[in-house]
């Protein structure tokens, strides 16, 4: 059985996974970290249950995970533990064993991901003392992303300055577009080598791929997780030189800027009423005018970036919904899909309707449109199989 650990800047997620079957024998959620209501949840067949984290940090998190994996006689029985890793920098283009060499270069990403990368060390480290005969490995957000082309890849920023400090478009949430890739092919029945896909990973933060072959060749999340579409706080795409502008009108530093940016904008800043997409639906139905406009916004800006992908695509074999939205709303599939009608995409109604909760299926009679279930643990408990065997 392998252990997959996912350490957030103020959350710990786990999971105890048979990699042959993929069944969950216990997983968890550690949330809240560093404020005093921070809680720990296990949840496994036998039910439910859930104690608070006294000192609320990662290291405490993690021992009450051992601890929980003794109780339910798992401890034993873990084989190898995988980690999710945010940022992987430009030394991985894969998953890859945890050496002390590998530890030196996660944590020399961290300046690139301040957010994430000190978490994601802290539960490498922890997890190791308590896990010391074991091998660990690290399963990168951006890996995936890695070989995108170079004209897809770089600003246009002079290149000895990208060169210099590691400024390139990185590309994120690449577990789960790798994930649904995969997914789609078994479920087209054809080789991902002779596909085209356009994967729309939409959650609280969003991103499209573009993936030829089963290698992403473009996708929206750039140098942080902060450009491309709508998200639930994050702006998406804005253009560079509104941000000394805020910055001069707000008198916010760049701090208070890169906040406005990431933690007030996006759906939630265009309601203001909610980051939640559930909620804004409901509240539009209701006649909300700011919930109303934040899934227009949403919806235009998804739909034109996964038509922009044409170019690097030529033709497109299938579209993928996961992530939340992508995987229950059927408002949110219904209003993209109409606006791509160009792209040979047509609604099959009761299909849409259909899929949501853990249902997958294609929405389209036309071109298709699939939506899949993300399941991130899943692939990291698979590589860190095949690493460690
Ligand atoms: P995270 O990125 O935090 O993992 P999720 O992938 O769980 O987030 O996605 C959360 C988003 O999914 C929220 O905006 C939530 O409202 C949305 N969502 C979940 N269920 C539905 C639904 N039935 N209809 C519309 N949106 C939904």
């Amino acid at each position: 059985m392998i252990l997959v650990i996912n350490c957030g800047s103020s959350s710990v997620k786990f999971a105890v996974i048979a990699h042959e079957t993929g069944e969950q024998h216990l997983t968890g959620l550690a949330e809240k970290l560093g404020s005093a209501d921070a809680l720990i949840t296990f949840k496994s067949a036998t039910g439910k249950s859930s104690l608070p984290l006294v000192p609320n940090n990662h290291e405490s998190a993690i021992n009450a995970v051992i601890t929980e994996l003794k109780v339910a006689n798992l401890f034993d029985h873990i084989t190898a533990v995988g980690h999710r890793v945010v940022h992987g920098g430009a030394f991985f283009h894969e998953s890859s064993l945890i050496t002390a060499d590998v530890l030196d270069k996660i944590r020399a990403c961290e300046t690139l991901a301040p957010l994430h990368n000190p978490a994601n060390v802290l539960g490498i480290t922890v997890s190791q003392q308590h896990l010391p005969q074991l091998k660990h490995v690290a399963v990168f957000d951006t890996a995936f992303h890695h070989d995108m082309p170079e004209h897809a890849h770089l600003y246009a920023l002079p290149r000895a300055l990208s060169r210099e400090h590691q400024v390139r478009r990185y590309g994120f949430h690449g577990t789960s577009h790798r994930f649904v890739a995969a997914k789609a092919a078994e479920l087209i029945s054809k080789p991902q080598s002779e596909l085209n896909l356009i994967s729309a990973h939409l959650g609280n933060g969003a991103s499209v791929t573009a993936i030829k072959g089963g290698i992403s060749v473009d996708t929206s999340m750039g140098f942080t997780p902060l450009e491309g579409l709508i998200m639930g706080t994050r702006s998406g795409d804005v253009d560079a030189g509104l941000l000394p502008y805020l910055g001069q009108v707000l008198n916010l530093d760049n701090t208070g800027v890169t906040d406005l940016l990431n933690k007030k904008s996006g759906l939630l800043g265009i309601s203001d009423l909610s980051n939640d997409c559930r909620e804004l639906e409901q509240a539009a139905a209701d006649g909300h005018v700011g919930a109303k406009l934040a899934l227009e916004m949403f919806c235009y800006r998804l739909a034109k970036y996964i038509a922009s992908y044409l170019v690097p695509l030529g033709h497109l074999d299938a579209l993928i919904f996961t992530g939340g939205i992508g995987e229950n709303s059927s408002f949110i599939r219904a209003q993209v899909l109409k606006q791509l009608s160009f792209l040979s995409f047509t609604l099959n109604e009761s299909a849409n309707q259909s899929c949501v909760r853990g249902q997958a299926g294609n929405i389209s009679t036309g071109t298709a449109a699939w939506v899949i279930n993300t399941d991130e643990e899943w692939l990291i408990a698979q590589d860190t199989a095949q690493l460690t065997s």
